[in-house]
C-alpha cells in the first residue's frame, strides 16, 4: 500500500470524549521526544486524565541528536537530558520502563514483554525507528557496531578505546557522525563509499567534495567504489574487512549507518495500515481510531508532494507529539507537515538543509539515515542558482513563484531567513529574474530582499 490515507475529518467519537465524569485512560508507547511532547500536551489538556508512558530505554528521554556531540567527547553525557525529575513530576504520568509486547485492539489492553497488561483507552505509538542491519559474514562479530541510541554510543566508545583503527561504512549524517566521532578519539579512520561521492542523493557534486576533502584533512582515509564483502574475525573480534574487489583492510572496529526502518513490529501486529512507516491522517490517527502514532514511526501527509513520506528529525517527531497528543485529549489540531529544516554539521562544517533539494539514489544508503528527511530527495520541477566555493555556499532550488529548497553551508546568516521563506511559500517574483541571472549573487538578493520584507 503506498501514499497517503484518505485526508478524512476526523472526529473522535462521542463515547470517547473526554467527559468530566469519566477519566480517560492515556497511554504512550516510547520515551522518545514525540513521546514527552505528547504526554505534555495530554497534561496541558486534561487534568484528570490518566497516564501511562511505556519506554524500554534504560536512559529514558535524551538527545538522539546529540549523541554525535558525545562520541567527539564535546558533550558529557549528563548534558543529554532536556528534562530534569521535577519537570517530569508536573505532568503527573506513570513511567513504566519496559517493552511493549502487543496491542490488543479488540479489549483495548496493550500487552508488556513482562507479561502484563495496560488497558488504554486512546493509545500512541512513538517507538522510533531503528537501524538497518548490516548484512555481510562477520556482521555478527563483537566491535561491528551501529549507532541507535545511548548504549551504542557507549559501545563505541569502549571499543574506540581498545582499538587504533575503525572502518565506517554507510551514508547520510549518521555515517560522518560516526567518522568523525571515531577520528576524535585518535583513531585511524577509514571511510568506504559504494559510490563516486559522498550523500549523492542530497548533494550535489560540489557540495559532496567540499565534505569529501575536508574528512581527508581531518585524516579520514576515503575509499570510493568500496563495497564489503565480509567483516573478518579473530576470536569472535572484528579484525578487518575483506573489500568486494579483494583489498583486505585492518581494523580493531566497523561502524555502519545504512539507513533506519521505522519499527513497525507493534503495528503489524496489530493490523494497523502500513507503508513504511505507519500511516496517519493530518490528526496522527492511524486506521483505528483510538490509536495513534507519531515521530519517526509514522509516515506522514506532505503537502508539498502530495505522498506519505518519512521523517527522522527532532523538531518534526516532537511537533508530531505535540498534535498526536491534543487528538489524543479530544482537541481536534492538524498536523501540517512543514518543509523540513535541519541545522547539523557536516565535517565540522555547519550546514543546513531545507525543503526539497535532491534526487535520485544513493547506494550508501537503503532508506533514509538519521536526521534525514525523505522530502530532501524531491527534485522538484525548478531551476538551481548557486554561489560560492569552499566553506560558504548557497544552492537555491527556485520555482515558479517560490523557493523550493535551499542548501546553507558555513555562513548560516540567510538560513532562518530562507527556512521562512520556503515554509511561508513568500512570493519571489520581485527577485526571481535577479536570481537566474548568471553570476548573481544570490545571497545578497535574498538578504537585500528579506530585510525589505521586515
Ligand atoms: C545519532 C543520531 C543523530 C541524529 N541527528 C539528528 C539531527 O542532526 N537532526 C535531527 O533533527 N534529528 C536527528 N536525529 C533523529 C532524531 O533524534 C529522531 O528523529 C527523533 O529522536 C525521533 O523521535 P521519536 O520519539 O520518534 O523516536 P525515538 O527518539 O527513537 O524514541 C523512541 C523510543 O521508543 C522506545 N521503544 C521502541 N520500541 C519500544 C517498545 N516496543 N516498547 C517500549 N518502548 C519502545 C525506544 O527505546 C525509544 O526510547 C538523530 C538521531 C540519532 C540517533
Amino acid at each position: 500500500m503506498c501514499g497517503a490515507l484518505p485526508a478524512r475529518r476526523f472526529a473522535l467519537r462521542a463515547d470517547r470524549l473526554v467527559h468530566k465524569e469519566r477519566v480517560v485512560r492515556y497511554v504512550v508507547i516510547g520515551s522518545g521526544v514525540a513521546g514527552i511532547a505528547a504526554v505534555e500536551s495530554i497534561r496541558s489538556v486534561d487534568h484528570d486524565g490518566e497516564i501511562v508512558l511505556i519506554g524500554d530505554d534504560p536512559y529514558g528521554f535524551y538527545s538522539r541528536p546529540g549523541l554525535a556531540y558525545y562520541l567527539t567527547g564535546e558533550l558529557h553525557d549528563q548534558a543529554l537530558f532536556p528534562r530534569t525529575a521535577n519537570d517530569f513530576r508536573k505532568f503527573r504520568f506513570q513511567y513504566v520502563k519496559e517493552k511493549a509486547a502487543k496491542i490488543l485492539r479488540a479489549e483495548h489492553v496493550l500487552e508488556l514483554a513482562n507479561q502484563s497488561q495496560v488497558s488504554y483507552d486512546r493509545l500512541l505509538i512513538a517507538v522510533g525507528a531503528q537501524a538497518v542491519p548490516l548484512k555481510v559474514p562477520g556482521a555478527d562479530l563483537a566491535g561491528v557496531l551501529k549507532l541507535d541510541h545511548m548504549e551504542d554510543a557507549k559501545r563505541i566508545l569502549k571499543h574506540a578505546r581498545r582499538g587504533r583503527t575503525a572502518i565506517v561504512m554507510g551514508g547520510g549524517i549518521t555515517a560522518l557522525e560516526l567518522t568523525e566521532g571515531l577520528r576524535a578519539r585518535g583513531m585511524n579512520v577509514h571511510y568506504l563509499l559504494r559510490g563516486d561521492r559522498y550523500w549523492s542523493n542530497v548533494l550535489d557534486e560540489h557540495e559532496s567534495h567540499i565534505i569529501e576533502r575536508r574528512l581527508q584533512e581531518e585524516g579520514v582515509t576515503l575509499h570510493h567504489r568500496a563495497e564489503a564483502a565480509e567483516v573478518t574475525g579473530r576470536n569472535g573480534n572484528v579484525s578487518g574487512v575483506r573489500l568486494q574487489n579483494g583489498q583486505m583492510l585492518k581494523c580493531d572496529l566497523v561502524a555502519y549507518a545504512i539507513g533506519i526502518r521505522p519499527r513497525l513490529d507493534l503495528a503489524k501486529q496489530a493490523g494497523l495500515a502500513i507503508d513504511r512507516g505507519i500511516l496517519v491522517n493530518e490528526y496522527l490517527q492511524t486506521d483505528d481510531p483510538d490509536i495513534f502514532a507519531a515521530g519517526d514511526v509514522a509516515q506522514v501527509y506532505d503537502p508539498m508532494s502530495g505522498r506519505a513520506v518519512l521523517d527522522s528529525l527532532w523538531n518534526p517527531a516532537r511537533q508530531q507529539g505535540h498534535a498526536a497528543g491534543l487528538n489524543m485529549a479530544g482537541r481536534n489540531t492538524p498536523y501540517i507537515k512543514s518543509p523540513p529544516f535541519n541545522v547539523t554539521r557536516l565535517a565540522g562544517l555547519t550546514t543546513t538543509i531545507i525543503g526539497t533539494v535532491g534526487s535520485g539514489r544513493d547506494s550508501d544508503l537503503v532508506s533514509i539515515a538519521r536526521g534525514d528527511s525523505e522530502t530532501w530527495r524531491q527534485m522538484p520541477d525548478c531551476i538551481v542558482a548557486q554561489t560560492g566555493f569552499e566553506v560558504n555556499r548557497l544552492r537555491l532550488l527556485i520555482g515558479e513563484k517560490t523557493l523550493l529548497g535551499a542548501i546553507v553551508m558555513g555562513d548560516q546568516k540567510l538560513s532562518l531567513p530562507l527556512e521562512k521563506m520556503i515554509s511561508t511559500k513568500i512570493d519571489i517574483s520581485p527577485i526571481r529574474e535577479k536570481l537566474l541571472m548568471p553570476d548573481a549573487r544570490i545571497g545578497d538578493v535574498i538578504a537585500e530582499f528579506w530585510a525589505g520584507l521586515n
